[in-house]
C-alpha cells in the first residue's frame, strides 16, 4: 500500500522532489494545496505541472475521511458574542477500510484547557478501537483493530476544517452578507487534544509524526503549547514523550488516586503502577517544567467519595497538576452511573479546599453519545445489523 502525501513533513517531501529533479518552491505549492486550501484531490492542485501529479499519484495515495454521520447542533457558530452558543459536534468518519473513528469538536471553554477566546478544540482519534480496555470505555469494548496511520490522524483536523468551510458558506449566503471563499477562511482549529478513540502513547511514532505536521507553520499551524497529549499511563512512553523537542501539554487519564481503584477500572495500571506512573511523571515534568493535568471521570460508587478526593488531592500538589472533574457518559452495556450533581460539587470543593486546581465539566455533549468510543460502537453495531 502506497504512503499517504499527509504523512510527509515539508523536509521528506523536498527529499523526494530533489531526487525527482524538481524545484524546491513546488513543495511550498503542495503544502499550500493540502493545508490552506485543503483539497481532496490531486486534480485540484492546478499549478503543479500534470506530469508532476502523474507521478505524485504513482508513488503516494491521497486520502480523505468520508463523513458518515455528525451529531450536535446543525449550524456552527464562530461569533458566540450574538448570543447563539457553540455546541459540542461528534464527527464519525469512515476510513478507507471501512473502519469508524471519531473526533470532536469542542467550542471555547475557559475552564478546560487555560484562557478564554472564541477557539475551538478538536479532540482526535489515534487508533481504530482500543486495546487497554478500561472498564468504563465504549473504545475498548470491541477491542483494538489497527493503529491510525499520521495523514489519518492529520486528516481528522484538515476534515473538520473543511466542514467548517461549507458551514460557513451556508451561514453567510443565508444572511446575505456576501460569500467568503471557504478555502481561505482563518484555521478553525487552534487546540488539539489527543484523547479520542484509543490510546495515543500505544500509537507514539504516528501520532508523533502527525503532530509534528500539525504544529508546522506550514502544516497545521498549531502551536505545540496548544496540543495536549493524553495518556492512560504509559510510563515508558511518557519518559519518551520528555525527550522530544517539542513542548506538548501531558494529560493523564488517571481516574482513580489508588492502586486499589486504578486496577478496579484500568488494567494497564497492572503494568504500570501509580508508583512507576508517577515517576515517570517527575521525570517529564524535570524535562519540560510544565503543569500535567489529571483528567478524572466520576464514576457514582467506584471513584467520587470524599476518601478518593484526599489521595487525588496528594498526588495534584505532589506533580503541580490541575484536575479535570469529568461526570461519567453512560455507556450502553456498562454498569456504571454518572454520581449525582451534589456528590460531583462535593468532590470538587474537596479539592479545591486542599488547594488544588480543579474544574468540574458542567456538561457539554451529555446527549450525543458523548463517551469517547460511543457513537462508533453504536453505528458500527448497526450496520453489522442491516444485510449489505
Ligand atoms: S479510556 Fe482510553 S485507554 Fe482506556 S480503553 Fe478507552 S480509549 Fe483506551
Amino acid at each position: 500500500m502506497l504512503q499517504d502525501i499527509k504523512s510527509l513533513t515539508r523536509e521528506e517531501l523536498e527529499t523526494q522532489f530533489a531526487a525527482w529533479k524538481q524545484p524546491k518552491y513546488r513543495v511550498a505549492q503542495l503544502l499550500e494545496w493540502l493545508y490552506v486550501h485543503r483539497v481532496t484531490s490531486w486534480e485540484a492542485m492546478t499549478n503543479l505541472p500534470k506530469p508532476l501529479r502523474e507521478k505524485l499519484k504513482e508513488n503516494f495515495s491521497f486520502q480523505t475521511l468520508e463523513l458518515l454521520r455528525k451529531q450536535g447542533a446543525p449550524v456552527l457558530r464562530s461569533n458566540t458574542a450574538e448570543g447563539g452558543r457553540d455546541t459540542t459536534q461528534k464527527f464519525l468518519w469512515r476510513l478507507h477500510d471501512h473502519s469508524l473513528i471519531e473526533s470532536v469538536l469542542i467550542p471555547a471553554n475557559p475552564a478546560l484547557y487555560g484562557e478564554a477566546s472564541d477557539r475551538h478544540t478538536l479532540c482526535v482519534s489515534t487508533q481504530v478501537g482500543c486495546a487497554y480496555g478500561c472498564k468504563f470505555c465504549a473504545s475498548g469494548l470491541d477491542g483494538w483493530k489497527r493503529n491510525l496511520t499520521p495523514d489519518e490522524i492529520v486528516e481528522q483536523v484538515l476534515a473538520v476544517e473543511r466542514w467548517h468551510g461549507v458551514q460557513s458558506k451556508v451561514e453567510s449566503r443565508e444572511s446575505s452578507a456576501g460569500s467568503r471563499p471557504s478555502s481561505l477562511d482563518p484555521r478553525l482549529i487552534d487546540n488539539l487534544v489527543i484523547m479520542g478513540m484509543g490510546e495515543p502513547l500505544a500509537n507514539y511514532d504516528h501520532l508523533l509524526q502527525a503532530l509534528r505536521i500539525l504544529n508546522a507553520p506550514w502544516g497545521g499551524g498549531i502551536g505545540a503549547r496548544k496540543i495536549t497529549i493524553s495518556t492512560s499511563g504509559l510510563a515508558p512512553q511518557i519518559r519518551r514523550l520528555a525527550d522530544e523537542p517539542l513542548q506538548f501539554r501531558l494529560a493523564i487519564s488517571l481516574h482513580g488516586a489508588t492502586d486499589e481503584v486504578r486496577n478496579k477500572i484500568m488494567p494497564v495500571n497492572r503494568k504500570y503502577p501509580l508508583k512507576e506512573l508517577v515517576a515517570a511523571c517527575e521525570e517529564y515534568q524535570g524535562q519540560k517544567g510544565r503543569m500535567l493535568t489529571f483528567e478524572y471521570i466520576l464514576i457514582a460508587g467506584v471513584n467520587d467519595s470524599i476518601e478518593q478526593a484526599k489521595p487525588l488531592a496528594a498526588l495534584a500538589r505532589r506533580l503541580f497538576a490541575k484536575v479535570n472533574l469529568i461526570p461519567y457518559n453512560k455507556v450502553e452495556g456498562l454498569p456504571w452511573e454518572r454520581p449525582a450533581e451534589e456528590v460531583q460539587e462535593k468532590f470538587l470543593a474537596a479539592l479545591e479546599k486542599q488547594k488544588v486546581i480543579a474544574t468540574l465539566r458542567r456538561e457539554k455533549g451529555h446527549d450525543i453519545d458523548a463517551a469517547c468510543g460511543q457513537l462508533r460502537l453504536k453505528i458500527e453495531r448497526e450496520l453489522k445489523t442491516v444485510p449489505a
